[in-house]
């Protein structure tokens, strides 16, 4: 299983898809949040410049001297960017947007996360990591770290082509740079229970993909949208309400299958 090959070193997870606001934010928060809950020790890297991920754990991205930058760009440790909050968060501002060019040109660029988390991995039961909207070096960076991809897929806007250009990307990373890395699981999103279009998408999913879509659905609540202004996961925000439940549902499911 995935524990002997990782010797207790942190399972990492890439949440990712070249989409925008499908819920990758999102689900890194919460899951990271309903593992921490359990008793499990994350760190959550946020890898955006967007930096979504920093903002919804209450940190000022602005207000920050060091960031993920440094640690792509300068090979500053990792450690010196991480602010304890729900979970452990490696922190990101919008300098970050200029990493893809300033690593360009740097031999192992697309190793440099991997290498970063090298030093941190034995303090972590998991690493996930949230990703932009796009397949550049940024997220190349991520599925090389990682041992496996989450897919959040919004139901509403279903890019069956999206999903094929992530699986190409895949096979590459695959073939040239990580042989581990592996697709966990789809993860249906933004679903909106009342409409037959989702329930279509979940079912053109399912045709498509198989087993590798999860179980677990999270269903559209405005509860999304308003724990991360109050900084704060939705388990913790609302910590009875149906959109905890469904990421700690989640949880149970990404744990049953990894096994550790
Ligand atoms: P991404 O990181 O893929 O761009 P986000 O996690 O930032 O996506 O989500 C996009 C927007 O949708 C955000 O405003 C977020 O609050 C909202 N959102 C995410 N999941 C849900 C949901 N299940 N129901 C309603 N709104 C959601
Ligand atoms: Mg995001």
């Amino acid at each position: 299983g995935t524990q002997a090959q990782n010797e207790g070193a942190a399972l990492v997870y890439a949440f990712t898809n070249q989409k925008g606001g499908v819920a990758k934010t999102t689900t890194t928060v919460n899951l990271a949040a309903a593992f921490t809950e359990r008793g499990l020790r994350v760190l959550a890297v946020d890898l955006d410049p967007q930096a979504n991920l920093t903002m919804s754990q209450g940190i000022d991205p602005d207000s920050l001297e060091v960031s993920m930058y440094d640690v792509l760009v300068h090979g500053l440790p990792i450690k010196r960017v991480i602010k304890r909050r729900e979970f452990d968060v490696a922190c990101a501002s919008i300098d970050l947007a200029g990493a893809e060019i300033a690593m360009s040109t740097k031999i192992g660029r697309e190793r440099a996360l991997a290498k970063a988390l090298k030093a941190v991995k034995d303090e972590y039961d998991y690493v996930f990591i949230d990703t932009p909207p796009s397949l550049g070096l940024l997220t190349i960076n991520a599925l090389t770290a990682a041992d496996k991809v989450i897919v959040p897929v919004q139901c509403e806007y279903l890019s069956m082509r999206g999903l094929i250009q992530l699986q190409n990307t895949l096979s590459m990373v695959k073939e040239e740079l990580n042989p581990r890395i592996e697709i966990e699981g789809i993860l249906p999103t933004l679903v909106d229970t009342r409409t037959v279009h989702a329930k279509e998408a979940i079912e053109i999913l399912e045709e498509n993909f198989g087993d590798r879509v999860f179980a677990s659905r999270i269903n559209k609540t405005i509860r999304f949208a308003e724990a991360p202004v109050k900084g704060m996961s939705v388990l913790k925000y609302d910590p009875d309400g149906k959109a905890a439940y469904a990421y700690r549902e989640l949880a149970e499911e990404v744990l049953g299958n990894g096994k550790r």
